[in-house]
């Protein structure tokens, strides 16, 4: 198994490399060569498993051999063994034929947990057999900056320093950075706003001489692994619902798409799917593209789902990638004029995506009003992330015999501010949480400055 670039121009790489590496050379997206196939004897034989086995089963192909099986089971055993669930991610049954998918009980409380805690297991494996040791850098308005961090901490070869913006951050996201007092860990808290951090993490990317030939890593949604390890909790929970021998649909609360599309490859994978459904909040360049063909960026919106806050979302080029058959001089032409202008895509590809794929965007008013209903007709508090997911799985439903699956991305604590406008007291922290707010923290505040975080970020690395 090789990995070949959305873009088509940019060198096939190995797993390995795919994992260090990134964004493709020539702007494009790492994606398999070929897509593995699980067969029905395979899926029917995933009855009962653990979800650490699924876990392995279903990614082994893409790991390719690279990691040894021993080693990779152990990886995956242990990426699994920080979830407060002894299902990894439960499914919850709201209602007659719609369930939840809960993908928060990771130690940050959000699914990015899922890709991360194996991610940073994986690439410290690598650097270790390499010989090698490596820098993350990445920039935050809040969310996935814990679960990075809590996905390296315990690697002895990775160093990671995390940028949010000084005192723009709620206190619960702030202190599930900071007070993780790991030696490999640095908080910077930059004296700017998320745009300064996120330039300067960019900047540092663009050019690394800083770091004096130390590999620097981007754990962000484009990496190759984040995708794979989110295909394993589609294929569990269909299993868990009776695949193969039973169709399911899945409601992803969508932003960079890396989700949604590890669902798109689990069905490529033989996965018996019906349906996805894209829900987005107010900023919906994906409900857009595929409800009316405007393929355009549109000015950022701050909602109460800030977590899908984006104007771009980076992997529907994958998607886009298998809608044009795989042609990477069409997704790059079309990629090219959609950063220039408002684009539209062709007409056989959109056809193609509308078979599988509905969406529908959810401005905030509703967001609360759904917070409120989901709890009177099912008792469930949902995060508001999740609650553009519950309204889009009932108002784009194709067949209502088929199980929908809604992934419920975050915990409600995580997003109380949400809740509380919605009319509720609020919800408390998970008990190995309760103490967050006691704990003591640790960061660096610095100007928004370049050289100042760059001269930080070489001294300190080990
Ligand atoms: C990151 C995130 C999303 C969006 O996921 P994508 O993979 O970017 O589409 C949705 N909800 C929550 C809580 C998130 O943290």
């Amino acid at each position: 198994m090789r990995y070949i670039s959305t873009r088509g121009q940019a060198p096939a790489l190995s797993f390995e490399e795919v994992v260090l590496t990134g964004m493709a050379s020539d702007g494009g997206l790492y994606v398999p060569e070929e897509i593995p196939r699980l067969s029905h004897d395979e899926l029917t034989a995933m009855a009962g498993l653990s979800y650490a086995e699924i876990a392995f089963r279903v990614m082994k192909p893409f790991v390719n051999g690279e990691i040894d099986d021993d080693t990779f089971r152990r990886l995956v055993r242990d990426a699994y063994a920080t979830f407060s669930h002894d299902a990894v991610v439960p499914l919850n049954q709201l209602d007659a034929n719609h369930f939840l998918l809960e993908l928060f009980h990771g130690p940050t409380l959000a699914f990015k947990d899922v890709a991360l805690q194996l991610l940073g297991r994986i690439l410290d494996h690598f650097l270790a057999k390499r010989g090698e040791r490596a820098v993350i850098m990445g920039a935050t308005s809040g969310d996935t900056g814990s679960a990075a961090i809590e996905g390296c901490r315990h690697c002895d070869n990775l160093d990671i320093f995390i940028l949010h913006p000084h005192n723009r951050v709620s206190e619960v996201q702030r202190r599930q950075m900071t007070t993780v007092l790991a030696d490999n860990v640095f908080n910077i808290a930059i004296e700017g706003n998320f745009d300064d951090a996120q330039a300067m993490v960019k900047a540092s990317f663009a050019n690394q001489d800083f770091l004096n030939g130390t590999r620097l890593v981007a754990v962000n949604s484009i990496n190759w692994a984040r995708i794979m390890a989110q295909v394993v909790y589609y294929v569990a929970a269909a299993v868990a619902l009776g695949a193969p021998h039973r169709e399911v649909s899945f409601c992803v609360p969508s932003a960079n798409f890396g989700n949604v599309f590890a669902g798109y490859m689990a069905y490529r994978m033989g996965l018996p799917v019906k349906q996805f459904i894209i829900a987005t909040n107010a900023n919906d360049i994906l409900h857009r593209t595929l409800a009316d063909n405007d393929f355009s960026k549109r000015d950022l919106v701050a909602t109460l789902a800030p977590s899908m806050d984006i104007v771009v979302s980076s992997n529907f080029e994958r998607l886009l990638f298998e809608a044009y058959e795989r042609d990477g001089d069409a997704v790059r032409v079309l990629l090219e004029r959609f950063q220039q202008e408002p684009a539209a895509l062709a007409e056989a590809p959109l056809a193609k995506l509308r078979e599988m794929f509905a969406s529908h965007s959810v401005d905030d008013a509703t967001i609360l009003e759904v917070i409120r209903e989901a709890r009177h007709r099912t008792q469930e508090i949902l995060d508001p992330h999740t609650a553009t997911g519950y309204r889009a799985a009932e108002r784009a439903r194709a067949d209502a015999a088929v199980p929908m699956i809604t992934l419920a991305t975050a915990h409600p604590a995580k997003f109380a501010e949400a809740v509380v406008k919605a009319g509720f007291p609020g919800v408390p922290l998970p008990p190995h949480m309760d103490d967050l707010l006691e704990r003591e923290e640790r960061y660096t505040v610095l100007a928004a400055e370049l050289l100042a975080v760059q001269r930080f970020v070489a001294e300190n690395r080990r």
